[in-house]
């Protein structure tokens, strides 16, 4: 994986390799970044001698420890749990928790790499960082998931504040998680300090339009992708992975703006329906009775289950890998193109295989990766911190407008940066660029910290 490097590039990608072995999806996640700077430092020589971007892979400071808890038989379990600070000079380090049992360190600190040069995109005061645990919350009842959060932030709590590290969800974490780490949080510390966590629920400081914020950016991001190519959402066909929190919401926005979105799936297989996927029917599913999605195909006659299918087969000709990361490979990419897929929008972190990226841009499709296209979502949590600081709660609709207003900002500094740099249409590079110079810069002016 590491063809396509700047000479002065490769040795600080190898030292991150022997410093941290093992660490797969982290060493994937800085090679996409690395692959797309060169020009910068032809253009900024100062950073290479300051060593900006060897500092931007080391985190600031990484907290690893233990989380013991008991289930409802009284049987005592051990979890693992982090907390990655990566990078602050823009901010307090903002970003998820996530809980799922394939989360180990490697897992954190992609998605923490990630975060810092998504957050900088968003042109908010927010630095990045990223949590979680190999905790997984499938089946465990809703004391046993509180037992767990208490105990989580029993640990957590020492590193928080409102101007150090502010937390929110991610896969597994959603509004009642947050609610038992706030609660546990405000216990230990006797404050009630709302902006310490985001992704909140609206009667105790979240933000309207939070639990949308993801999604909706997503689809704000593809329709200006579209618009830059004089195309636009209205009468599209849409697939989108996933029907989780960002999925849904995705799914919700592409259906507001004219489009027909016929799959989606879940860790079991997919559902594909011709008249359009109904969303208050997956929504009941997936979050309200948290069941699986075949139940979606056994309810409706238009829709077919897949047991283990996969959604890139299914003919679009936009699609939003919703999911996970790594969940688009480069057959995958191929199979879209061949069935005339024309945009590819990341509303997931790191959804696309290096091949798959690869695949997608030679065939020139309009591809927008995940720390552009799905910057919505922490973009409306340092909204939501912006509210709680002023102790204030904004309407649905002025939330939503400043989140559209973001994610076009998004685009056009992408676009724009991927034209200076040589590279037109190169989402990849201009979200690279555009986010590393504002950290680069930021971290310049506040010397060797
Ligand atoms: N987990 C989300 C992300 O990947 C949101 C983070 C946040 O709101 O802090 O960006």
């Amino acid at each position: 994986m590491t063809a396509g490097l700047d000479e002065k590039l490769e040795p600080i990608y190898q030292d991150v390799l022997k410093r941290n072995p093992g660490e797969k999806e982290f060493h994937q996640a800085v090679h996409e970044v690395l692959e797309t700077l060169g020009p910068v430092l032809v253009k900024y020589p100062e950073f290479a001698e300051s060593k900006i971007i060897q500092r931007i892979c080391e985190p600031e400071r990484q907290i690893i420890f233990r989380v013991p808890w008991q289930d409802d038989d009284g049987n005592i379990h051990i979890n693992r749990a982090f907390r990655v600070e990566f990078n602050s000079a823009l901010g307090p380090y903002k970003g998820g928790m996530r809980f799922h049992p394939s989360v180990y360190l490697g897992i954190i600190k992609f998605l923490g790499f990630e975060q810092i040069f998504k957050n900088a995109l968003t042109d908010l005061p927010i630095g990045g960082g990223k949590g979680g645990s190999d905790f997984d919350p499938k089946g465990r009842s809703d004391s046993e998931i509180m037992r767990f959060c208490q105990s989580l932030m029993t640990e957590l709590y020492r590193n928080l504040g409102e101007y150090t590290d502010v937390p929110a969800g991610d896969i597994g974490v959603s509004t009642r998680e947050i609610g038992y780490l706030f609660g546990q949080y405000k216990r230990i510390t006797n404050r009630y300090e709302s902006g310490v966590l985001t992704g909140k629920g609206l009667d105790w400081g979240g933000s309207r339009a939070r639990t949308e914020a993801t999604g909706y950016g997503t689809v704000f991001f593809a329709e200006e992708m579209l618009k830059a190519r004089d195309e636009s959402l209205d009468g599209k066909t849409v697939v989108v992975s996933g029907s989780g929190n960002v999925a849904i919401y995705a799914m919700q926005k592409a259906q507001q703006l004219g489009a027909k979105v016929v799959a989606c799936s879940d860790s079991s297989g997919i559902i594909v329906d011709d008249e359009g996927i109904e969303l208050d029917r997956v929504r009941r599913i997936k979050e309200v009775e948290r069941r699986r999605l075949s139940v979606y195909a056994d309810e409706k006659k238009s829709a077919k289950y897949v047991e283990d299918g996969n959604v890139w087969h299914v003919p679009c000709d936009v699609a939003l890998p919703s999911a996970t990361q790594n969940e688009l490979n480069g057959k995958d990419a191929k199979k879209l193109i061949e069935n005339g897929c024309i945009a590819v929008a990341e509303g997931a972190n790191m959804p696309t295989t290096p091949e798959g990226i690869q695949i997608f841009q030679k065939a020139g499709i309009a591809y927008g990766p995940g720390k552009a296209a799905n910057a919505g979502g922490v973009a409306t949590s340092a909204l939501e911190m912006q509210q709680n600081a002023s102790r204030d709660s904004w309407t649905f609709k002025h939330t939503e407008e400043r989140l559209r207003e973001i994610m076009v900002n998004i685009h056009k500094n992408c676009y724009e940066t991927a034209d200076e740099f040589g590279s037109p249409g190169n989402y990849v590079v201009g979200a690279n660029i555009a986010g590393f110079l504002r950290v680069a810069k930021a971290m310049e002016a506040l010397g060797l910290v």
